[in-house]
């Protein structure tokens, strides 16, 4: 009988090299109080409102000054920011002792005066294999998530080759907490998923060109590649 090809294996299995999971609650008010609305009441457009005018301001005739990129609503300058804080996340996390064997997470997120942020950085578990966020701890809104970074440690994920490069993806567990974030109001032409691989390197997924990378397999084409030596632009 012949061995079964790799791609066999896999959609046998169902990717199950890629059980880690990103458990995203906001306790109690995901489901409680209907957590879309709840998050959406509590956040201020105030600042960006500024930025255009809306507030009146005596009118100069003068075009407003564009907003520093940690305030923009521009898709490709807040891609661009949140490159740049995976960037630095990406260094603290390599930073952590445990880096090797245990998944570490940041959220980057809008405050409540619409500066993109990031949380700090959020240690999984002893057995490598999850991260729990607790949105309501970190009093971050869901629906102001604009992506996240989290690593695939090479101590957990590369007990074979085809572990190491399907783990250079978002795991289909990830892609469900998308989906929660999402369903509790983030952009989703804006959500990405930035991973850090076995391999080290840290690569990004558009929410957006999802259907590109999920399932993840080691077929699956690799996110675009981000330096992990980008300056965040002042804010
Ligand atoms: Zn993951």
């Amino acid at each position: 009988m012949r061995e079964l090809s790799q791609q066999e294996l896999e959609l046998i299995t169902g990717g199950v090299y890629t059980l880690d999971t990103i458990v995203v609650t906001a306790s109690p008010y995901w489901g409680d109080f209907g957590f879309t609305d709840f998050w959406h009441d509590w956040w201020s457009y105030e600042v960006y409102d500024d930025y255009y005018g809306d507030n009146g301001g005596g009118g100069g005739g003068e075009d407003p000054p564009a907003p520093p990129p940690c305030q923009s609503h521009d898709a490709a300058t807040v891609d661009a920011y949140s490159d740049q804080l995976a960037s630095q996340a990406t260094r603290d996390i390599k930073n952590q002792p445990g880096y090797n064997n245990r998944e570490y997470a940041v959220l980057f997120y809008r405050d409540g005066t619409g500066v993109i942020r990031s949380s700090p950085t959020i240690a999984g578990g002893n057995s490598g294999e999850s991260v729990s966020i607790d949105l309501q701890a970190l009093g971050i809104a869901a629906g102001t998530i604009v992506g996240m970074v989290h690593s695939h440690p090479a101590g957990v994920y590369s007990t074979s080759t085809a572990e190491a490069i399907i783990n250079r993806h978002p795991s289909s567990n990830d892609w469900a907490a998308a989906d929660q974030i999402i369903a509790a109001g983030a952009d989703p032409s804006v959500f990405t998923h930035y991973i850090i691989g076995p391999d080290g390197t840290l690569r990004e997924y558009d929410y957006s060109n999802r259907s590109t990378y999920d399932p993840p397999r080691t077929s699956t084409p690799n996110g675009g590649t981000i330096s992990q030596s980008l300056q965040p632009d002042p804010c």
